[in-house]
């Protein structure tokens, strides 16, 4: 990822890529003690555009705030470059990356006096597991990782240490052929996937998770918006595994991952084994939003140029 032509934005700067570097005593680098986001921009008949960006900015700062962390930059500045980032490597579409780290000024954990940096880059990055898995579904398995308990992490803060989690998850769903993680609670309730928030339709009523330990996120309140205007009733509960067994259909919804149909959650079926029709309209209702060609909220698109 390093080696590549193209710019970043580093501490309000456009940087060369490969020049876009941090030293090895970085405080975050040890400790993980930081912050990001993963957003998308799509292309559009206007252009390039970012979607939610707003939205996302915001849980920037909020986690940030939660960990105590005083970002250098205002809301504007960070959308701006965001803008920059997508602009000035001439991309159509782009998954963008904003993280605010900590430097290398002291290695203690009372991290006092440490500049807080942010970056922002931004890169083609495809559909998350291929284009076939958003027709015909993911296998997936109830992970052995349990989700972080909200007094251990900060699980309202996308922070950088909370993804050894997901990563120990996920590669443990990888390494028993399925291709994602379902992971659950400390108390043994459907929690979320390692980077997606987990929904699943039940006798025509759509069931996510409460957002007790799991990421608020942004795909999540779109699709939640998104089936209401269907009339679709969204219900938040706690979920069991055995609930998601006899569902009628179940999905990932992400950034990064989309909306995203399960096919099977250890090995058990879900409903017909592929995605199913509600999944199938949000999908849709989805792509059609972000690409712009009929968007269910226009102000929901911030134009690169
Ligand atoms: N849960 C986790 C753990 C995630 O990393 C993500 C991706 N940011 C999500 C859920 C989905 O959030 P969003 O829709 O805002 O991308």
């Amino acid at each position: 990822m390093s080696d590549r032509d193209g710019l970043i934005w580093l501490d309000g700067e456009m940087v060369d890529w490969r020049e876009a570097k941090v030293h090895v005593l970085t405080h975050t680098l040890h400790y993980g003690m930081g912050v990001f986001e993963g957003v998308r921009a799509y292309e559009t008949a206007q252009g390039a555009a970012i979607f939610r960006l707003q939205e996302h900015t915001q849980r920037l700062f909020n986690s940030a705030h939660i960990l105590n962390m005083k970002l250098p930059y205002s809301k504007e500045e960070i959308n701006e470059a965001h803008r920059a980032a997508v602009r000035e490597n001439n991309l159509n579409s782009a998954y963008i990356r904003p993280m605010a780290f900590y430097g290398s000024e002291g290695m203690g954990l009372r991290a006092e006096n440490l500049k807080v940096h942010v970056m922002v880059a931004a890169w083609e990055w495809p559909a998350y597991m291929g284009e076939e898995a958003k027709t015909k579904g993911i296998k997936i398995r109830t992970s052995s990782y349990t989700r972080h308990h909200v007094n251990i992490t900060m699980c309202k803060a996308k922070a950088n240490g909370n993804y050894m989690n997901s990563m120990l998850a996920l590669r443990e769903a990888l390494d028993s052929g399925c291709e994602e993680a379902l992971l659950l609670d400390n108390e043994g309730y459907v929690a979320e996937g390692s980077g997606e928030n987990f929904f699943m339709m039940s006798n025509g009523v759509m069931y996510t998770p409460e957002l007790t330990s799991c990421l608020d996120g942004i795909t999540r309140r779109t699709i939640m918006e998104m089936a209401r205007s269907m009339g679709i009733e969204v219900r938040e509960k706690r979920i069991t595994r055995d609930e998601v067994y006899i569902a009628d259909e179940a999905f990932f919804t992400g950034t990064a991952a989309e909306v995203l149909p399960i096919q099977s959650l250890d090995g058990r079926v879900i409903g017909a084994g592929s995605r199913g029709p509600v999944t199938e309209k949000l999908q849709n209702m989805y792509f059609d939003t972000v690409t712009g060609k009929a968007p269910f909220k226009p102000e929901w698109l911030t134009l690169v140029k």
